[in-house]
């Protein structure tokens, strides 16, 4: 097969690219196997069967089966999620898989198997113990996001960044599947039809309605930082002692607040689908996943910052303020989204029985809903928990 023209790969030639690279060793015995999950790219693990050595081989397709048949989707995200990955390595070492090759004409990233560790969202939801989850997730999104902003980088460099990261078809996606269509009657939401008198009391709410249409506008317009873009739970791999985060290919520069914002979301939507006595753990990672990011942004900051006002008093902490601000909102728009758009979470979606699984996406949307309203009266997390308990 020809390298020089994009095509799908299947197990045999996927494979056969990988022997080719020399990734494996020449007497090596390669078995292969697509372990996708998703429905935008192909994933394939490929195993030396005598060493037992293994590599993961990510293909983006170039079109978006979940959203419609013919929804095109930009092979370039491809280049975007590789560049990303070791940008992140560089930044955030030991916290994204090592990238071993990748290919802008295939689509292609080779990088690290890491199948010895568990996808955070299915361990949160067997309520695994994840010690360091929050830490280290604090710790990265600190470090990516201080690094490639205008408080780390010269005003060149930035700019040059900020147009190899230009992503609009993936910003599209989440312009409209997290801010725009679970506002309004869109035909690409899909929820319950008990959940439609709360779906329709959402869309009549004007004034959440202004918070979403002011929320997306930084989505849309502050190219702060280098952001992941799809930090939720099932974009991060865990196990009691380590955290690794995968599949930036929605990385773009965009608002510092947006990947806190999608993470803590996605831990309260863990935290909904818990019994009382069970969601404790989840509002302390939260806690630990806030401090950690700030006082290791605010370290990097006096030591790395470049920018002339760093040291004005209260800039800092103006600075951080915001950033919990609107991910407070991001985290709303994170929980109403997963609970009536398009993507689900089977934290919710697993509930048993159905009338419980009803009861918790109504309270859902009105933790959601005041999320977003009321996220200029939250200025710590520690709030959150009784803020959680009084709006559901
Ligand atoms: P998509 O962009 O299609 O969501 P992901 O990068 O999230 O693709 O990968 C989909 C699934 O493939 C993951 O949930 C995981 O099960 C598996 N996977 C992806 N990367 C790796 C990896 N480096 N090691 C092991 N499994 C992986
Ligand atoms: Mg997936
Ligand atoms: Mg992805
Ligand atoms: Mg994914």
């Amino acid at each position: 097969a020809s390298s020089s023209l994009y095509e799908p790969l299947n197990e045999s030639s996927a494979a056969a690219l990988a022997a080719r690279l020399g990734l494996f060793e020449t007497n090596s015995v390669l078995q292969c196997e697509e372990i996708g999950d998703g429905n935008l790219n192909l994933v394939f693990r490929i195993t030396d069967s005598k060493s037992g050595h293994s590599l993961i081989l990510k293909q983006a397709l170039p079109y978006a089966k979940v959203i419609g048949e013919s929804w095109p989707l930009t092979l370039d995200r491809a280049r975007i999620e590789s560049s990303a990955l070791v940008k992140q390595a560089e930044l955030a070492p030991g916290l994204v898989p090592e990238v071993c090759y990748s290919d802008q004409t295939l689509a292609v990233t080779v990088m690290e198997d890491l199948s010895h560790l568990q996808i955070a969202r299915k361990a949160l939801i067997e309520k695994k113990n994840l010690p360091h989850l929050a830490g280290q997730i604090g710790s990265f999104m600190a470090r990516t996001l201080f690094y490639t902003s205008d408080f780390a980088l010269k005003p060149h460099a930035k700019k040059q960044l900020v147009l190899q990261y230009m992503n609009p078809d993936l910003c599209k996606i989440t312009e409209d599947l997290v801010f725009t269509d679970p506002f309004f009657d869109h035909d690409s939401n899909d929820f319950e039809p008990e959940l439609r008198p709360a779906a329709e009391a959402l869309w009549a709410d004007s004034e959440v309605k202004l918070h979403a249409a002011k929320l997306k506008k930084k989505f849309l317009t502050e190219a702060d930082a280098l952001l992941h873009g799809d930090l939720h739970t099932g974009s991060i791999f865990v196990s009691e002692e380590e955290t690794k985060v995968i599949d930036p290919e929605f990385a773009f520069f965009g608002p510092i607040g947006f990947d806190p914002g999608q993470f803590i979301g996605n831990l309260l939507l863990n935290a909904l689908s818990r019994e009382e006595e069970d969601q404790d753990v989840i509002f302390e990672a939260i806690e630990k996943t806030w401090y950690t990011f700030s006082a290791t942004f605010a370290a990097s900051w006096k030591q790395d910052s470049r920018e002339r006002f760093s040291e004005v008093d209260g800039y800092l902490d103006h600075t951080l303020g915001q950033i919990f601000e609107d991910a407070i909102g991001f985290a709303g728009c994170e929980v109403i989204r997963r609970t009536i758009g398009l993507a689900h979470v089977e934290d919710l979606d697993g509930i048993e029985p159905y009338e419980k699984r009803i009861q918790v996406k109504t309270s859902a949307l009105e933790l959601g809903r005041k999320l977003i309203k009321q996220r200029h009266n939250l200025t710590e997390p520690g709030q959150l928990k009784r803020f959680f308990r009084h709006a559901i």
